[in-house]
């Protein structure tokens, strides 16, 4: 590229929000480019998150599934054994084919590539340290800043990712550890690895700070619901626990804890550790004090409501700014930033951004929960319905878990759904949809539904908030 090249926008970082943007910005005829300083596209969802972490989930459902629920099914299995270096390998494998096909994108909608590390150098001009050496200049009309977000360090645990890991070291250990304590916040990213690692043959213990899992989003009765179904899966759990300090000097790892509100501190045993108390917005090495941009005080550059900096053709999205920290919100940011630059308007409704957490069964929300909707001081109405009075449900042997329904209760105006069961995650696409054009309890429940399907069992939970479900 020759130096100072002008593009329409250049996007750094090529995650899933730098991706998107690029390749929208392509479609719609901007000149555009990307700097990506990883090697590979896909940002952290591709490489080290979303992806291989769903990889390892359900290959290690299937393991775990067939060592311990086929015989009821009819079904008689001889010796099973784990090959994890080949799953590791099925997961690498997918990895590689999705972000080689971002690469292919790129090319379809003419996107420049660069690979390198970039960082501002007055309002509009970029630096490049180009991966393969050298540097190169881009001039940008427009920049959009993408550079997402990095585990956040714990002190006193030293990460080596190996033994003390965040969540990309625990993607890839090497054997099965027979203890691994998890470190968590709220994220309910996290409880993916505990399930992995779990249906693998860990010993897992969660330490959570606060008194229920998911994190405060999750609504607190599914929430009790999850960690009941986990325990019983063979996860142990401490609540309102914290963590103090680590020593791995030993053979294991020793990690002391007490009661978070002060009180009698006892030490867990580990191989393994994963430290995920949450993640920061990244945007070291960037130069920003060179077009001065604020971040706040959790290090997040601050936006107005069309993600612009006080540089106005500086946006921001994804990560590295307000709001939660997750793929599909980083995606729909993307579009609406190009938007704005191109035809001044933009769409992202925060009040209808889906929460998943993909252990088995998976949890599911959208909109309020119902702690939150009896603080705003709205009268409400909850429907409920219980997987096990689902038909489909019944025939494939799994009945944990319910819908719940929370609607206003003078227009019946859907306020929240919280989902625990199975494939709760695509259910949830239904919720947001009716989240997001308004819909009420009986426009869901006058919806005609497949049966038998899962899905009758959110459109009961409908019935039930306005009126009564029929099986049940
Ligand atoms: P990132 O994906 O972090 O991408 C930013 C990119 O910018 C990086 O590739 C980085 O190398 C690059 N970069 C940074 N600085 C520079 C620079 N100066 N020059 C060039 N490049 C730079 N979300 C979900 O919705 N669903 C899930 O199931 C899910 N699972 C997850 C599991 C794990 C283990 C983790 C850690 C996260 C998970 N997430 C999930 C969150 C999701 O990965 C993030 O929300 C998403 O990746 C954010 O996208 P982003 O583009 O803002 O940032």
């Amino acid at each position: 590229y020759a130096s100072s090249t002008e593009h329409d926008v250049v996007i750094i970082g090529g995650g899933v929000a730098g991706y998107v943007a690029a390749i929208k910005a392509g479609q719609e005829g901007l000149k555009t480019a990307c700097i990506e300083k990883r090697g590979t596209l896909g940002g952290t969802c591709l490489n080290v998150g979303c992806i291989p972490s769903k990889s390892l989930l359900n290959n290690s459902h299937l393991y775990h599934q067939i060592l311990h629920d086929t015989q009821k099914r009819g079904i008689e299995v001889g010796d099973v054994k784990l090959n994890l270096a080949q799953m590791m390998k099925a997961k690498d494998a997918s990895v590689e084919s999705l972000t080689k096909g971002i690469e292919f994108l790129f090319k379809k909608n003419g996107v420049d590539y660069i690979k390198g590390t970039g960082s501002f150098i007055n309002d509009h001009e970029i630096k490049v340290n180009l991966l393969d050496g050298g540097e190169t200049t881009l001039k940008g009309k427009n920049i959009i800043i993408a550079t997402g977000s990095e585990a956040t360090p714990f002190p006193g645990l030293k990460i080596d990712e190996e033994r003390i890991v965040t969540s990309t070291g625990a993607l890839s250990l090497k054997e099965v550890p027979k203890k691994m304590p998890l470190n968590l916040s709220g994220q309910v990213a996290n409880f993916q690895k505990a399930s992995v690692w779990s249906r693998l043959g860990a010993e897992v213990t969660v330490v959570e700070y606060l008194n229920q899992i998911g994190g405060p989003g999750m609504d607190a009765e599914i929430s009790k619901q999850a960690q009941k179904i986990l325990q019983k899966q063979g996860i142990k759990f401490l609540t309102g626990t914290k963590v103090l300090s680590g020593d791995d000097s030993g053979s294991t790892i020793a990690l002391n804890v007490e009661a978070a509100k002060g009180g009698k501190q006892q030490t867990l045993d580990a191989d393994v550790v994963l430290v995920a108390i949450g993640r920061r917005p990244y945007t070291a090495g960037l130069g920003l004090e060179n077009v001065g941009l604020d971040v706040d005080e959790k290090g997040r550059l601050v936006i107005d409501q069309e993600y612009r900096t006080k540089k106005p053709h500086i946006r921001v999205i994804g990560d590295c700014t307000f709001g939660p920290m997750l793929a599909h919100k980083a995606e729909e940011e993307a579009v609406a930033a190009i938007e704005y630059i191109t035809k001044g308007y933009g769409h992202v409704n925060y009040a209808a951004i889906p929460s998943v957490m993909y252990t088995h069964p998976e949890v599911a929300w959208v909109g309020q929960n119902e702690a939150d909707v009896k603080a705003s001081g709205v009268k409400y109405r909850v429907g409920t319905f219980p997987f096990s009075a689902n038909s489909r449900a019944k025939t494939n042997l799994e009945t944990e878990g319910l819908v719940k329904f929370i609607s206003d209760a003078e227009t019946d105006r859907i306020l929240g759904v919280h989902i625990i069961g199975p494939n709760a995650g695509e259910m949830i696409a239904e919720a947001t949809l009716a989240v997001e054009y308004g819909a009420s309890s009986e426009d869901v429940a006058r919806t005609c539904h497949a049966h038998p399907t899962l899905a009758e069992a959110f459109k009961e939970a409908a019935m039930a908030t306005y009126s009564k479900a029929i099986h049940f």
